[in-house]
């Protein structure tokens, strides 16, 4: 293990254990985190980002320190109100790293719009003029977003798809554009509604709308791992089980939603922290996994030749980091400079191997302790807070409700009873 790994690994060992202040000083040294950005949103910025606005909403901001990708050590900041999210992800993350770590890469990043045409008087005229007209088509759009240009992106193709269901017929103009390190919703659609016009214009037909899409399969990361089952709990049998849990979650649909929501866990945590509208990451990635036609799972889980335990996802990530709220929230920036951010494609890198990390977590306690283990411990902390435990009681409080035979709400509260009487006699 080369030096510098073995001091990241002694850093970050037994952080969940530590005091705030001590984690923030850990990652003050390790990732040179700014304290400018611990500030809260404020009014002035905030009042202009939505219509009446009135304050803002807080949520828990979390670490999940054991990454390894491509090599690289990866701190991941999450914001997520539930408790075991940021726990799995680092024990995931931590059992895949001594396995190696994962691999990932962008496969390809391109954004898609789409001017629609229903019912047109001549389809084919819209059709002719798209594959006549390039030049003109490629000079309008560039001009209606100019700095795209300058930045090494713009539009890289115009083309015509053709719908026909009973007695409708739809003619689509697609639109495909490389918007470099934004996710480009707003400068894709400034495109389209200037082309949409030069169309219209052309074809004396009306357009029924112009609009970016959601569903992007051209915007694609692939992630992999691949573990020794000698490195885990129940090796004899743990490879086969989890290529069981993979297969269950294709073959029974009830299973797929909760397989791919463990998924959406660890990615919509990241989303959040970095600035992403998770809205639309998670319309694509539910788009592309149900191109056949059913909701497929987000990863599989196979044995290889050698019986080792192999994971991979690939998922449609329209991911920005610049544009929206991003540059507005400090949070965010916070969130960038924990990462080590480098660019948009390592973003996307970085979030297929936490969904990776999050499915494991979760298919390792299924098929081996089950869940409830682990998440009881984490949901007793809240029950103990909603009782009304002071930051002082807390931990006594947690480790008394371990030991309830049913852990609700009441016994959360006689037990808080019983703490102070203890205390006061
Ligand atoms: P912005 O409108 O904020 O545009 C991003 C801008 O960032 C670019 O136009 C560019 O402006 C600037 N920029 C600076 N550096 C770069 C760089 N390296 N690469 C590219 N651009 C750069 O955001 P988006 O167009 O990305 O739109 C995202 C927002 O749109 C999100 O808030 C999203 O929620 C929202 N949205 C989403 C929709 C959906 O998903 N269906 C629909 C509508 C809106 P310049 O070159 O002028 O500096």
């Amino acid at each position: 293990m080369i030096k510098s790994e073995v001091k990241y690994m002694s850093q970050y060992k037994g952080f969940y254990k530590k005091s705030i202040a001590e984690r923030l000083e850990i990652l003050k040294r390790d990732r040179h985190i700014n304290p400018d950005y611990f500030g809260s949103l404020p009014a002035s910025t905030y009042n202009n980002m939505i219509e009446n606005a009135i304050t803002t909403f807080e949520l828990p901001m979390g670490v999940s320190p054991n990454y390894c990708i491509n090599g690289r050590q990866i701190v991941i900041p999450m914001v997520t109100e539930e408790p075991s999210v940021i726990a799995a992800s680092s024990n995931a993350a931590n059992i895949i790293k001594q396995n190696g770590g994962f691999t990932s890469s962008v496969i390809s990043r391109v954004m898609r719009g789409e001017i629609a045409f229903v019912n047109p008087n001549n389809p084919q005229a819209i059709q002719d003029f798209i594959e006549t007209h390039q030049e003109a088509l490629f000079d309008n759009a560039h001009q209606a977003h100019p700095s795209i240009i300058k930045r090494g992106g713009g539009v890289q193709s115009i083309t015509t798809r053709h719908i026909t269901k009973d007695d409708n017929t739809l003619v689509i103009v697609d639109v495909l554009v490389d918007t470099q390190e934004a996710m480009g919703a707003n400068m894709i659609n400034t495109i389209l509604e200037s082309l949409r016009t030069l169309i219209e214009t052309n074809t004396q037909e009306h357009a029924l709308m112009a609009i970016l899409t959601n569903n992007t399969p051209e915007c694609l990361v692939h992630a992999h791992c691949t573990l020794d089952p000698s490195t885990l709990k129940f090796s004899d049998t743990i490879g086969q089980k989890i290529t069981e849990a993979s297969l269950l979650s294709k073959l029974d649909p009830f299973r797929t939603a909760t397989h791919n929501k463990g998924i959406m866990n660890g990615v919509d945590a990241i989303l959040i922290a970095t600035g992403n509208d998770w809205r639309a990451v998670n319309a694509g990635i539910y788009s592309y996994h149900s191109r056949n036609g059913q909701l497929e799972p987000f990863t599989t889980w196979s044995l290889n030749d050698e019986g080792m335990i192999c994971g991979e996802t690939t998922l449609p990530l329209a991911l920005g980091s610049v544009g929206g709220s991003i540059g507005l929230n400090p949070k965010v920036k916070l969130a960038y400079e924990i990462l080590g951010f480098h660019d948009v494609k390592s973003l996307m890198e970085c979030i297929a191997c936490v969904a990776l990390a999050q499915n494991f977590a979760a298919i390792y306690a299924l098929t081996t302790d089950g869940i409830q283990k682990g998440h009881m411990a984490l949901h007793a902390r809240n029950l103990a807070l909603k009782a009304g435990a002071k930051p002082t009681e807390v931990e006594a409080l947690v480790h008394l409700l371990l030991k309830q035979p049913h852990l609700n709400s009441d016994t959360a509260k006689a037990c808080l009873e019983q703490l102070k009487a203890t205390h006061s006699s």
